[in-house]
C-alpha cells in the first residue's frame, strides 16, 4: 500500500515536471516565432529600403556612397534623413516629400497610357537632394551647366544642360541620335528650354529646370494638364502628340517623361535614372 502510495506520488511528481518542461518548451517557441516574426518584419523594411538604396547608389556614383541607419550618405559625408515615416496625403507628398517619398509612384516605360487619377512617377522631388548635386542657387548650378549641340547637322543648336552625372554627354547622344530621323524633327526644332532657375508656377517648388536637368522640346505639339482642365468639375482630360518612338529614345539615357503623368506635361523629359 505504502509502496503504490510512492509511486503514485512518483509519478504525479514526473507529470508535474514533464507539464512544467512542455509549458516552458511552449513559452520558449513562442517566443522564438515571436523573435522571428520581428526579424521578418525587419528584413522587409530593410528589403524595401534597400531596393530603393541600391538604385540610387547605382544611378549616382559620383555622389551616394551608402543608406544607414536611415541616412543617405554622401561621399563628402553629408547625412540626409532618408524615411521620415510619416503617411503624407498626394498634396505633402509633392510639397514635403522625403527621399524615400519621391519612389511613391513607379514609374513604367512601354505603351502610352492615360495615367490614373494623381499617378505622378517623377513630380514628387525632394529639393534638398537635388540642390546637393546640381547647385544650391542659380549661380552654383549654372557653372556646372555645358553647352550641347542640339541637333548637329541639321540644326545646330547650342543648349546649355548640367554637366554633372554626365548628363550634357548623354543629351548629346540623344541629340546625335535624334539628327538621323527627320520624322521626329518637327517635335524637337523648336526647343522649349532648359535651364531655368524659376519656381512652379503657383508654387513655392523649385522647377527640375532650375538644376539644368530637364529639357522641354517644341511646345508648339505638346499638351500640359493645365491646358485642358476643366474648371466646372476639375477633371483633366488626356491629350498627347509626342510618338512613342521619341520618347524611349529619351528614357533609354536616363531621362522620364512629364507625358507618363497625370499631371501630364508632355514637353518635358528630366534625368531621373532612379525611376528607370
Ligand atoms: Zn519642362
Amino acid at each position: 500500500m505504502k509502496k503504490n502510495f510512492v509511486l503514485i506520488i512518483g509519478l504525479l511528481f514526473l507529470f508535474a515536471v514533464s507539464c512544467n518542461n512542455s509549458t516552458q518548451e511552449q513559452n520558449e517557441l513562442e517566443k522564438n516565432n515571436v523573435e522571428l516574426e520581428n526579424k521578418i518584419e525587419v528584413l522587409k523594411i530593410t528589403d524595401i529600403v534597400c531596393a530603393e538604396c541600391e538604385k540610387l547608389i547605382k544611378v549616382y556614383p559620383d555622389f551616394i556612397s551608402s543608406i544607414e541607419n536611415n541616412y543617405l550618405i554622401w561621399k563628402d559625408g553629408t547625412k540626409m534623413f532618408f524615411d521620415d515615416g510619416k503617411k503624407k496625403s498626394f498634396e505633402q507628398l509633392i510639397d514635403k516629400p522625403d527621399i524615400q517619398d519621391m519612389f511613391f509612384f513607379t514609374y513604367s516605360t512601354g505603351i502610352i497610357d492615360t495615367p490614373k487619377i494623381n499617378f505622378d512617377p517623377g513630380r514628387i522631388r525632394n529639393e534638398e537632394f537635388f540642390k546637393k548635386m546640381y547647385g544650391n542657387n542659380k549661380t552654383e548650378v549654372y557653372n556646372n551647366l555645358e553647352t550641347v549641340i542640339w541637333l548637329p547637322n541639321t540644326l545646330n543648336k547650342k543648349i546649355k544642360v548640367s554637366k554633372i552625372n554626365g548628363i550634357s554627354q548623354k543629351i548629346q547622344a540623344i541629340s546625335n541620335q535624334l539628327d538621323s530621323l527627320p520624322h521626329l524633327h518637327k517635335y524637337i526644332d523648336n526647343m522649349g528650354g532648359t535651364f531655368n532657375w524659376r519656381k512652379i508656377s503657383g508654387t513655392q517648388r523649385l522647377s527640375a529646370h532650375s538644376f539644368g536637368i530637364a529639357i522641354d522640346i517644341n511646345v508648339n505639339h505638346s499638351n500640359y494638364w493645365k491646358w485642358t482642365k476643366r474648371k466646372q468639375d476639375d477633371i483633366i482630360y488626356y491629350k498627347n502628340k509626342i510618338p512613342l518612338e521619341l520618347i524611349e529614345i529619351f528614357e533609354k539615357h536616363g531621362f522620364i517623361w512629364g507625358g507618363r503623368w497625370y499631371h501630364y506635361d508632355s514637353m518635358h523629359f528630366e534625368y531621373r535614372p532612379e525611376l528607370l
